[in-house]
């Protein structure tokens, strides 16, 4: 089993309700258990600013799926809920869900890059991820947790919500 680290966000049609149904989509995925989340965070958009503010958390699975697998179970996730791609960068968005890490995995390809590309620069990305993670946590990569979040930008604006019940059953 390798240990993975989704990041989800939504910003359209009642945010919170979409994570809880992200998690509890995420927990009856085949070979894969949910074996946390983080609390949910309020966080300005990334992008576009005439968009709602962007409620975010992060799971911590485990999974036998293979990186690309679990990359087509997510979009499958996102679609179910209504995801919309479109061409505006950043737009908004019912349901976003990003492999942050994947186990010790570097994957450069045309359809995955883990570690995520931007997850440094992400607030709303480190800050939920050190809450599931070792003080001394490293990425796949060397860096380490505890630097990205001192050197990241800060959101001045990101609040801490609840934490959602585990939904494991
Ligand atoms: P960002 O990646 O900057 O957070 P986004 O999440 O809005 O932007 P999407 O429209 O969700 O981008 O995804 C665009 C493409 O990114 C997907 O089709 C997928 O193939 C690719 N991708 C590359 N690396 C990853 C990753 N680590 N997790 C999820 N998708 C990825
Ligand atoms: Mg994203
Ligand atoms: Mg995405």
């Amino acid at each position: 089993m390798e240990a993975v680290y989704i990041g989800l966000g939504s910003n359209l049609a009642e945010p919170v309700q979409q994570l809880d149904a992200a998690l509890a989509a995420l927990a009856q995925l085949p070979s894969t258990r949910l074996i946390a989340t983080s609390a949910y965070y309020s966080s300005a958009p990334l992008g576009p600013s005439d968009q709602p503010r962007f409620t975010n958390a992060v799971a911590h699975l485990e999974t036998n799926l293979t990186p690309h697998a679990l990359l087509d179970q997510l979009q499958a996730i996102e679609l179910s809920q209504g995801r919309q791609r479109n061409s505006e960068r950043w737009g908004p968005r019912t349901l976003d869900l990003d492999i942050l890490l994947f186990g010790k995995c570097i994957i450069n390809d045309e359809r995955l890059r883990v570690p995520h590309y931007h997850m440094h620069a992400r607030p709303f990305v480190l800050v939920p991820l050190a809450e599931l993670c070792p003080a001394d946590f490293s990425l796949a990569d060397g860096r380490l947790l505890a630097d990205l979040l001192r050197q990241c930008p800060v959101d001045p604006t990101l609040q801490r919500l609840h934490t959602p019940q585990l939904c494991t059953t």
